[in-house]
């Protein structure tokens, strides 16, 4: 059977023109995807035989989980919830009401990829789009710090540099496309124009550009060990003035290089200052699947993005402090609760090593370096593949996902909502 208009959750993109052929339990067959996502809808969709749940290694039933996980937790005096970029809007709202009942701390990956656009916007602003009207207007299409080619493989066919649009209706021919990168990429190889900048001089380059922007003249010194001339900023900064629409995507090379927050800041200035002249937006590369969701749902539910602590019973917000990485590694957590993510292999050794130490409870769709340590664990669903539920692209629209098969393993919506309840019983809220 082939089910039409799935939506691939595995990158910021979610691209929701998936077709794929059901036989039985699993997934046989998947079009239009790219490489990533081909793999995605392959792995997961796919019978597994690991447990639905287990305790200190041993299988146990769901409810027993459940319990003994709730126990962990309401014994905790600071437990950590983290993760959720993976999982549905529904689900990363059931963690936001599990951390305020622990009045403990919730972080999610965002803090180690994007965290400084969300500063960078709470201090500035961010001039954004969405990818539709990218499609359909960007004339100028810059990527800084970010690789789509292997990171994000259709966001160039799809929505940003070949797709043809209302007012580019020529698609690739319509646009330029420049890269600014600290190497060649095969996303460079694709542009017309390529930067090659030093590795952490961002944001000396981005504030000449502003200064060029606002009919400035920097000094041709203070470009000196960026690897760039001020003729080449002047140049681009021409076209940035007088394309129809551009638009600036930003990566992971700008935002957790040195400068941080102060190079997204910088490059949100300089759309701002774009603005005197013609239409221009930015919009960051996000990496997994509903990880602008978590943002939105924290943001909308406690006002800050990422790093929100419930301590004193009310949100407050401390990236630096209350950032799984930190809390974790200062020895401060005493149980967690992981989300469809594997930090014991993405997060700095000595946080890794203390979600060995501590009560930690991992959700997850396969087995991880986290699941590996995790006292109690959870198999669930994939999000997209065996529950529904909504998840937020990287321009923030959001998208729902569609169930393709059946599966034994409860989904993270329904893990979190029993224990949830529980917690709330124990905690005799
Ligand atoms: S670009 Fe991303 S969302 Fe689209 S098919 Fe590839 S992995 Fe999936």
């Amino acid at each position: 059977m082939q089910v039409d208009h799935v939506v691939c959750a595995f990158c910021g993109c979610d691209c929701d023109d998936i077709s794929v052929v059901v036989d039985g339990d699993r997934i046989v067959q998947v079009k239009n995807a790219c490489i990533l996502g081909r793999s995605w809808f392959l792995k997961h969709g796919r019978s597994l035989s690991l447990p639905v749940a287990t305790i200190e290694g041993r299988p146990a039933t769901l409810q027993e989980a459940v319990e003994a996980a709730a126990q962990y937790l309401a014994g905790a005096r600071y437990p950590l919830i983290y993760g959720l970029s993976s999982t549905t809007c529904e689900a990363q709202r059931l963690s936001v009401a599990l951390a305020e009942v622990l009045g403990g701390c919730i972080d999610c990956c965002t803090s180690i990829c994007h965290g400084p656009s969300g500063i960078a916007v709470q201090a500035v602003g961010e001039p954004t789009c969405t990818l539709g009207e990218v499609k359909n207007r960007a004339d100028l299409v810059i990527y800084w710090g970010s690789n789509p080619a292997e990171s994000h493989p259709r966001h160039m066919a799809r929505y940003a540099v070949a797709a043809k649009g209302m007012f580019v209706p020529e698609g690739r021919r319509g646009r330029t496309v420049v890269v600014v990168d600290v190497r060649p990429t095969p996303s460079a190889r694709a542009a017309d124009i390529f930067l090659q900048i030093r590795p952490g001089k961002d944001f000396e380059v981005l504030w000449a550009l502003q200064a060029l922007v606002k009919g400035r003249n920097p000094e041709a010194s203070s470009l000196r060990g960026t690897g760039l001339q001020l003729e080449q900023l002047r140049e681009l900064a021409d076209r940035m003035m007088h394309c129809k629409f551009g638009v600036l995507f930003v990566g992971q090379g700008l935002t957790q290089t040195r400068g941080r927050h102060f190079n997204t800041a910088a490059a949100f200035l300089l759309v701002r200052a774009l603005h005197r002249y013609t239409k221009f937006a930015l919009i960051p590369m996000r990496g997994h699947g509903n990880v602008a969701g978590i943002d939105n749902v924290l943001g909308w539910q406690t006002g800050y993005p990422f790093a929100v602590n419930f301590s004193l019973g009310y949100p407050r917000y401390g990236p630096g402090e209350y950032t799984a990485a930190d809390v974790l590694a200062r020895c401060e957590a005493d149980a967690a609760v992981i989300i469809a993510s594997d930090p014991v292999a993405s997060l700095p050794g000595p946080a890794a090593r203390r979600l060995a130490q501590i009560p930690t409870i991992a959700l997850d769709t396969h087995e991880s370096e986290t699941t590996r340590v995790a006292r109690v664990v959870f198999t669930t669903g994939t999000s997209g593949i065996h529950a529904e539920g909504t998840v937020y692209r990287m321009d923030n629209i959001p998208i729902r996902l569609r169930k393709v098969l059946d599966c034994r393993y409860p989904s993270d919506e329904q893990v979190l909502e029993m224990l949830l309840a529980r917690v709330k019983e124990l905690k005799a809220c």
